[in-house]
């Protein structure tokens, strides 16, 4: 595996290694975990060549945000991107992707706006900025996302159609912990406590799915078992629990066939993110 930070050394790399076969990306702020590692290990099984970015993106992190204390671990992120597979790991620097005089951001309007876009404004521009500059210069066959980030995958599919770019898009499954919780690099800041309390965000969107098993169809009472559920944790706080359209993440005010239920939650002083699929199951 080489590990390079320039632009252009990347470009060269990929260059050859385009000639040769077909190149996966893996886009990532690092601290590595399985989640990331599972991306990896998809990608280099279906793709020739794995490039793999590690660059925590100043631009997607509000002022008041976790930017300055977000887990940084570049040794053990190297061992572990070797060990998944990665043939290239790029580790840009801020100065190259964000010269002085840097002036262009890509907006994703409509799909950028609900949910995340609510609480993190500003957010989804950091990220389809970065997404767009690191595709612009990898030019990979494939681009591998996890579904953990849902809103993300969304906005970033939208962006690849807009902005024509010859890139196909694979969202992978989440990776939890053995009691639900979705592996993130930010559950290494959650004290003990709120580890335990965290598990509550899964064992809440499994709660709504068990009751769209057993029929209940209404959007206000399936986020009401959520809510409920969350509520139940002293100092847990919610920033929005919706029932979405798959697609447009619109929301909706029945199930019909599929859903997507997305949460946000505040535990301690982390903010943590999940989500499922919600499917009616067929007589
Ligand atoms: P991040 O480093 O948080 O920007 O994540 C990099 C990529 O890994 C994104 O596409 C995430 O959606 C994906 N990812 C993060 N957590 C998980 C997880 N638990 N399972 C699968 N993919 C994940």
């Amino acid at each position: 595996m080489r590990v390079v930070s320039s632009i252009n050394r990347v470009r060269q790399i990929l260059k050859s290694a385009r000639s040769n076969g077909t190149i996966a990306f893996v886009p990532t702020m690092g601290a590595l975990h399985e989640g990331h590692l599972s991306l990896m290990k998809k990608a280099k099984a279906e793709c020739d060549f794995l490039v793999v970015s590690l660059f925590v993106n100043p631009l997607q992190f509000g002022p008041t945000e976790d930017f300055k204390v977000y887990p940084r671990e570049l040794a053990s992120d190297r061992k572990k991107a070797h060990s998944a597979g990665a043939d290239l790991l790029w580790i840009p620097s801020e100065k190259d992707l964000y010269p002085p005089g840097f002036q262009s951001t890509v907006t994703v309007s409509k799909i950028s706006q609900p949910w995340e876009g609510i609480f993190r404004p500003d957010h989804f521009k950091g990220v389809s900025t970065i997404v767009a500059k690191l595709l612009q210069i990898t030019r990979p066959d494939r681009l591998y996302l996890g579904q953990k980030d849902y809103q993300q995958s969304c906005v970033i599919r939208q962006m690849i159609r807009d902005l024509h770019f010859e890139t196909q898009m694979r969202v992978c499954a989440t990776c939890r912990e053995k009691d639900g919780l979705a592996m993130s690099s930010r559950n290494a800041r959650l004290s003990t406590k709120a580890r335990e309390n965290a598990a509550i965000l899964y064992r809440a969107l499994q709660a709504a799915k068990n009751q769209v098993r057993s029929g209940e169809r209404d959007a206000k009472c399936i986020i009401q078992t959520v809510t409920s559920l969350l509520e139940s944790i002293p100092g847990l706080k919610y920033d929005y629990v919706a029932l979405c359209d798959i697609e447009t993440l619109e929301p909706l005010e029945r199930l019909a066939d599929c859903a997507v239920l997305l949460a946000a939650i505040h535990i301690g002083r982390v903010r943590l993110i999940d989500n499922i699929r919600l499917k009616i199951p067929k007589k």
